[in-house]
């Protein structure tokens, strides 16, 4: 959990997220749509700030990066949460699920570095192309 970025305390104890165009109007102790933002005491939160649900290796064509280095691969993360409702979502289960259960978040924790190091990692075994 870290402090989040993006938002201004209001009065009252609330807070408003400006992360994205729904920007929340949160009480405290309440989450915002996406169900990964928390306000704790005047103070907004991400729940999923370095809890990693999902990382892949997949080929760039199969990112809305199309054309982008073909025949490159893309290194991916993700975290549970999202901010829309689409109804043939791939990842329902895992975007939906803080909506589901709230507060419930799942994930391994990794640093930013780790990251990095991992995704750098990953490309210089699957032979990534640069530049
Ligand atoms: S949906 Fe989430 S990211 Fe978007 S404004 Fe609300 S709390 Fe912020």
């Amino acid at each position: 959990m870290k402090e989040a970025m993006l938002y201004e305390r209001l009065s009252d104890s609330k807070v408003r997220c400006n992360l994205c165009n729904h920007r929340c109007n949160i009480k405290d102790g309440n989450y915002g749509i996406c169900g990964v933002r928390q306000n704790r005491d005047g103070s907004l939160f991400s729940l999923v700030y370095d809890r990693i649900v999902a990382s892949h290796i997949d080929p760039i064509e199969k990112k809305p990066l199309f054309q982008f280095y073909p025949g490159s691969r893309a290194y991916s993360i993700a975290t549970v949460g999202c901010n829309f409702r689409c109804k043939q979502c791939q990842n329902f289960d895992i975007a939906q699920l803080p909506m589901e259960k709230r507060g419930h978040i799942v994930g391994d924790r990794m640093s930013p570095e780790e990251i990095v190091k991992q995704g750098d990692s990953s490309g210089r075994q699957r032979g990534v192309r640069r530049g």
